[in-house]
């Protein structure tokens, strides 16, 4: 037999390996082995096994590693089509498919000793206690009440030392056996079981139709009806507003999904991946009759915690899957259910090789494997609305809240009225301090709300809220420091930063930028509340694996007044008396130079408004703008998910931009502006002589440069292709890298529809 190896270094190859016999029973695809390479043993995955192969003088694999393959055929399939659609190499695809704690094995399974009492052995109490010292009566009793506990704990209980514990073992009472202790991260709670809840009549009939699809599925792939738009029937679309109960019904869906004998993955943006969403899923799965087995995947785990969570999973002993973007790979077999919540999130696009999009991924497992797919958001992307709208995806709406509290009243401020001399660009207008400390005198709370990823990018005048933007691309142009410029990094066009304000109507000398992060607006607030308890949370902040919890544990119990905060904050958190949310600067994320920023400012105020009023107390959102009356800003304010979709898509079509088209982004990097620059013309050379004739929609845009990613001393350069076909322009692009000889100092990544242009 042969077996054909792809090694973890990425060579973008695989080699064949003549498998002794030894190891023939131990075998197959997706087993972890050590070949010989060279000198070297190396570590790496069977692909395929084979009868023969066609290369003379096969050298045999070393070893096997473990018992079973760690990756099943379909994760391997996925694993290859990732490759293949985000023109990477296989190995580099495995490598996310894989946990590293799993892949390395360095964490490997924990032994403890157990110390047990010896059935029906010689421990007749009063025989036994008779030959026994002092001590060893002592610990002799602690095991007989317990029957069995670790070693550790009874040597700790009895203040008695391991080898007191061996004497007892010579006369036979007790056994001292290694024995494989499960990491559980979440052993030390008591999680309280819960009930499925009685559904409104939108839950209910979003349920129906999804219950339906599994109905249809549950034979797997071909077993259900074989309708004309398979996806169409499986792949589900939930805009429910916030606190509509989505997450009841994807509890509940999860339910069927098991009562057919099939797993269920629920994917969570890392940021909401919070001790109160995992405890939601464990309350209703881990205990009951069926006592299903949660198990959890996110990177705040050791890796020898998810080196257990996973074996669990592919071992079936833990049915119900929740993670973040990885989490997708779970060795789940059966499949029957994927829930991505928060669909619309960024974060399930992964920004290093393997660059995959966790949602998509989803989308094509679950048709690969028979199994239905919930995508769920108050604020779809624009793309899954837009496949929604077209039949591709099943549309189901949650139009309320439940208990019909209502969505709390957004007050929208205009920041240029608060602009006073030449110089001052205002942090907090008279309505929003007021507001404040109205709820300081209340004692209830507030959070607000700081968009630091828009730092020092766009020129906005702060007296009339002009934004200088690019006269072809419809994006902000980007200011550079150091050269005063003013550039957009899709087309390359530059022009000088004004001295005074282009609108005519305005000419104020004020324009520039305004870069305030959190802790400017942390210092300004002791300042002006001197008496209040300010918490900032934000990475800066949050440094060790505990800090998070233990800061919305502080928040929660009421010893903070004022969170101020980054996106951490915006997400999926529950406070009943936080009653204000204040956004300081909603144009920070609304003027970045990518064609998403209003998609996302219109998400994150819908979001960050979404956490104000989940108690008895109407909530209040207090957004300040420059410019107020965009289209973002004002749908957020009336919580207009569809009238917001249906302009920004139109704005969209001429321009070509997803969901139109796809994106392919191609970066050139390196420390030499010169050679970069030139590299990048080179590039849209060969993508123009070779690619575009045999893509005749191709769109191509740039060279430009980036915008200089702070302290970086690497200069890089970005070309921009649109396409309607990007399954062939991945494949055409991967022949390009191949065929390109770029200078040793330069690197070229290629991004699949990326995320973020920055
Ligand atoms: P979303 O995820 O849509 O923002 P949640 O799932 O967090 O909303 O639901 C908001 C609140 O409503 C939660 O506290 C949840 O337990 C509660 N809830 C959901 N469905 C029901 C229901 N059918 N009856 C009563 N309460 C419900
Ligand atoms: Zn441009």
């Amino acid at each position: 037999m042969i077996a054909r190896v792809t090694l973890d270094f990425a060579v973008g190859k695989e080699f064949d390996y003549v498998v002794p016999e030894a190891w023939a029973g131990q075998i197959e695809v997706g087993s972890r082995v050590k070949v010989p390479f060279g000198p070297r043993q190396v570590r790496g995955w069977v692909t395929a096994l084979l009868e023969a192969s066609p290369h003379p003088r096969l050298r045999p694999l070393t070893r096997v590693l473990g018992t079973r393959g760690l990756v099943t055929p379909k994760v391997l399939e996925l694993a290859r089509w990732i490759a293949r659609y985000y023109c990477c190499p296989v190995e580099v695809a495995l490598k996310s498919v894989l946990p590293e704690a799993v892949r390395r094995e360095t964490a490997g399974w924990r032994e403890r000793l157990v110390v047990r009492v010896v059935e029906g052995g010689v421990g007749a109490p009063e025989a036994g206690a008779r030959k026994l010292t002092r001590r060893q009566r002592e610990v002799w009793h602690v095991v007989e009440e317990r029957r069995e506990l670790p070693l550790q704990e009874l040597v700790r209980l009895t203040g008695s030392t391991p080898d007191t514990v061996r004497r007892l073992e010579d006369k036979g009472l007790v056994h001292i056996r290694a024995q494989v202790a499960e990491r559980d991260p979440y052993g030390a709670e008591t999680i309280l079981p819960t009930e499925p809840l009685a559904l409104e009549a939108h839950q209910a009939q979003a349920l129906a139709e999804i219950r339906a699809a599994l109905e249809a599925t549950a034979g797997g792939v071909g077993g259900g009806p074989s309708s004309e738009s398979p996806r169409a029937s499986r792949t589900f679309l939930l805009h429910g507003v916030t606190g509509s109960g989505k997450t009841e019904v994807y509890l509940q869906a999860m339910a069927v999904a098991l009562e057919q004998g099939r797993g269920a993955i629920v994917l969570v943006p890392e940021i909401s991946l919070t001790p109160q969403t995992i405890e939601r899923f464990k309350a209703r799965f881990s205990d009951g009759p069926r006592r299903t087995g949660v198990a959890v995947l996110h990177s705040h785990l050791s890796a020898g915690e998810r080196h257990d969570e996973w074996h669990k999973i592919r071992q079936g002993r833990a049915r119900v899957v929740i993670g973040a973007r990885s989490a997708v790979f779970a060795p789940v077999e059966p499949l029957g259910l994927i829930v991505v919540d928060e669909e619309h999130e960024d974060s399930y696009k992964q920004e290093e090789a393997p660059r995959y999009q966790a949602r998509d991924v989803a989308v094509l497992r679950g048709e690969r494997e028979g199994a239905v797919v919930v995508l769920g958001s108050a604020t779809p992307s624009l793309e899954s609305y837009f496949n929604a709208r077209r039949g591709k995806y099943r549309l189901l709406e949650l139009p309320v809240r439940v208990d019909q509290q209502k969505l709390p009243v957004v007050r929208v401020v205009d920041l240029r009225q608060e602009v006073r001399g030449p110089k001052g660009v205002p942090m907090f207008s008279r309505w929003l301090r007021d507001a404040i400390q109205a709820r300081l005198e209340k004692g209830e709370q507030t959070i607000l709300f700081l968009n630091r990823r828009g730092y020092a990018t766009s020129l906005q005048c702060p007296h009339c809220g002009y934004v200088a933007g690019c006269p072809h691309c419809s994006v902000s142009l980007t200011y550079h420091r150091t050269t005063a410029r003013l550039c957009c990094h899709i087309c390359g066009h530059t022009e000088a930063v004004p001295s005074a304000c282009p609108n005519p109507a305005c000419a104020h000398p004020a324009i520039r930028y305004a870069g305030i992060g959190t802790q400017r607006v942390e210092e300004t607030l002791a300042r002006l509340f001197p008496r209040a308890r300010v918490q900032r949370m934000d990475s800066d902040v949050l440094q060790r694996k505990d800090d998070y919890r233990r800061l919305l544990g502080e928040f929660r119990a009421g010893r903070i007044d004022i969170l101020v905060g980054t996106q951490m904050i915006a997400k999926g958190l529950h406070f009943p008396n936080v009653t204000l949310v204040g956004i300081v600067y909603a144009d920070l994320g609304l003027h970045l130079p990518d064609f998403r920023a209003a998609e996302r400012t219109f998400q994150l105020l819908t979001q960050v408004s979404g956490r104000a009023g989940r108690g008895e107390v109407e909530g209040e959102v207090v957004v300040q703008a420059f410019t107020p009356f965009h289209s973002a800003i004002q749908y957020a304010r009336r919580h207009d998910f569809v009238s917001f979709y249906e302009e920004e898509v139109e704005f969209r079509r001429p321009l070509g931009y997803p969901p139109w088209a796809r994106i392919a982004l191609l970066t050139l990097r390196g420390r030499n502006e010169e050679m970069v620059k030139y590299a990048a013309e080179h590039v849209r050379r060969e993508v123009e002589a070779v690619i575009a004739p045999r893509l005749p929609s191709l769109r191509v845009a740039g060279p430009a440069a980036a915008p200089l990613l702070r302290a970086e001393s690497y200069y890089r350069y970005q070309l921009m292709l649109r396409t309607g076909r990007m399954t062939q322009l991945s494949g055409l692009l991967a022949e390009l890298e191949g065929r390109l000889r770029l200078p040793e100092k330069l690197t070229l990544t290629v991004d699949i529809d990326p995320a973020r242009l920055l």
